[in-house]
């Protein structure tokens, strides 16, 4: 399938994830002349090995847009630590977290194959925070797009509200709902499953498992490589909060493409599920009731949706089998490849571990002390879990999956003061906000986006 079509309809035509058939494989000679590159020159490379159906030129035009020194004043900067530990830095784009790296991407993408094709798309999300905002920032102004984001009135920090609805572009919708954050997923679900409706008015969507996301993640990989390297076949360890599992995948594939990763450190907060199944092989996932609330909330899942791309990897690329195996976690709850754990790290360099509020808390005060670099809450899990596998001459970089502005209230906890606040963000509070309140009603959602969708 092509890219520009898995880009318009985030899901394969069955409705199940899309991944590559083969993945290319790069060799010696080339990452090594990918040194010279710049970030969006490399960005081109790599993703033009994913995308047969955008010219390598204009992939260079959209790169270089996407990342720009106006959109990221700094481009994926790694920040030393302590010997052997260093921040790879993802979160300087305009929404201080690592989702800016794929969706400014995906802005660009979008704008390019709609005005293309003369079609629009109506991107309709739920959001409890970083993904929404991220959207946003990447589509606001774009030709041929639209957002409809909804988010559960009353459950995002101020800083994450202000974010989002200050907005003012036209094709930028934000609707409050009266509800929970999976009630507002169940709405999009509602809609985007009524194909009748979905073609009508054009539906399209940017969530974690859309394939696009996950190949522009793959890039910085490669580039954490080259920057922490200086010498042919040197390995790197990465270390990834992770909640949805999609960044960690990208790892996943930037290994599996040569690029010489010694360990893919999973950590996680208290919601567990995830590093249970790399220590054990048996895979658990908790019902949302038992999903706990806590201090790093972008990782508070537990039901990863690519979870089940490196499934696949794992038991060799057979579709039967991991048909089956979600056929028994739907009957029973649970899978159990025990016998496939040793594989995880002798083969796929899978290692992780858990943070928790403690450890947390912790880790940010004593670097801040030590070295006076703040984290933020997810950042501090990956710092935690990584200083467990720290190995001698192979640097570890953590992704810094967001800044401490974004959740001052732990950082205040941790360290008794107010992270910084960006420079261009000091006046968010203040800015006017536009936002459409709702009932949790998907026939009101439906009726928004009839009067305010673009239409072809
Ligand atoms: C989304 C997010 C994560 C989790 O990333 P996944 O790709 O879902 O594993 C971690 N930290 C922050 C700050 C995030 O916004």
């Amino acid at each position: 399938m092509p890219f520009c079509d898995i880009l318009l309809e985030g899901l394969a035509p069955d409705g199940g994830l899309t991944l590559p058939e083969t993945l290319p494989r790069i060799d010696t000679d080339t990452l090594e002349a990918w040194r010279a590159l710049d970030y969006p020159e490399l960005a081109a490379e790599v993703l033009s090995l994913f995308i047969d159906d955008i010219p390598h030129d204009e992939l260079l035009v959209l790169t270089r847009a996407a990342y720009a020194p106006e959109i990221f004043p700094s481009i994926v900067p790694i920040k030393p630590l302590r010997p052997g530990l260093s921040l790879l830095g993802l979160s300087e784009g305009p929404t201080l977290a690592f989702k800016d790296m794929a969706m400014q991407f995906l802005g660009q993408a979008f704008e390019y194959v709609l005005t293309r094709r003369g079609q629009v798309l109506n991107i309709l999300g739920a959001t409890s925070g970083d993904t929404g905002s991220a959207a946003e920032y990447a589509l606001r102004g774009k030709r041929g797009v639209a957002v409809f984001m909804l988010s559960p009135h009353g459950r995002m920090s101020a800083f994450q509200r202000a974010q989002m609805y200050s907005l003012q572009d036209d094709n930028i919708h934000n609707l409050s709902v009266d509800g929970v954050f999976d009630e507002c997923q169940d709405i999009v679900k509602a809609l985007a499953g009524d194909l009748a409706f979905k073609s009508r008015h054009h539906l399209g969507a940017v969530n974690s498992i859309n394939w696009a996301r996950i190949a522009a993640q793959v890039v910085y990989y490669f580039w954490g490589w080259l920057r922490a390297t200086s010498a042919a076949g040197q390995q790197v360890s990465f270390a990834v909060p992770s909640g949805n599992f999609g960044n960690i995948l990208a790892g996943h594939i930037a290994r599996q493409m040569g690029l010489p990763i010694r360990y893919l450190v999973l950590a996680t907060n208290e919601n567990n599920v995830l590093e249970e199944f790399f220590r054990t092989g048996r895979y658990c996932p908790r019902p949302a009731a038992q999903t706990y609330a806590t201090s790093s909330p972008s990782m508070d899942i537990s039901r990863a949706s690519n979870f089940e791309r490196f499934v696949f990897d794992l038991v060799g690329q057979d579709a039967d089998r991991v048909r089956a195996l979600w056929d028994e976690l739907a009957r029973t709850g649970q899978f159990d490849l025990s016998e496939l754990q040793p594989l995880l790290t002798s083969r796929y360099g899978f290692v992780s571990g858990v943070s928790s509020h403690a450890d947390r808390l912790q880790t940010i005060r004593s670097l801040y002390r030590e070295t006076g670099v703040l984290i933020d809450p997810h950042t501090a899990d990956g710092v935690k879990v990584a200083s467990e596998y720290i190995e001698a001459g192979i640097p570890m970089l953590v992704l810094e999956t967001a800044l401490p502005a974004k959740f001052a209230e732990t950082i205040h906890e941790a360290i008794g003061e107010m992270p910084p606040v960006p420079a261009a963000l000091q006046d968010l509070g203040e800015r006017p906000q536009r936002v459409e309140r709702m009932a949790c009603d998907a026939s009101l959602v439906a009726d928004y986006l009839a009067r305010h969708g673009l239409q072809a």
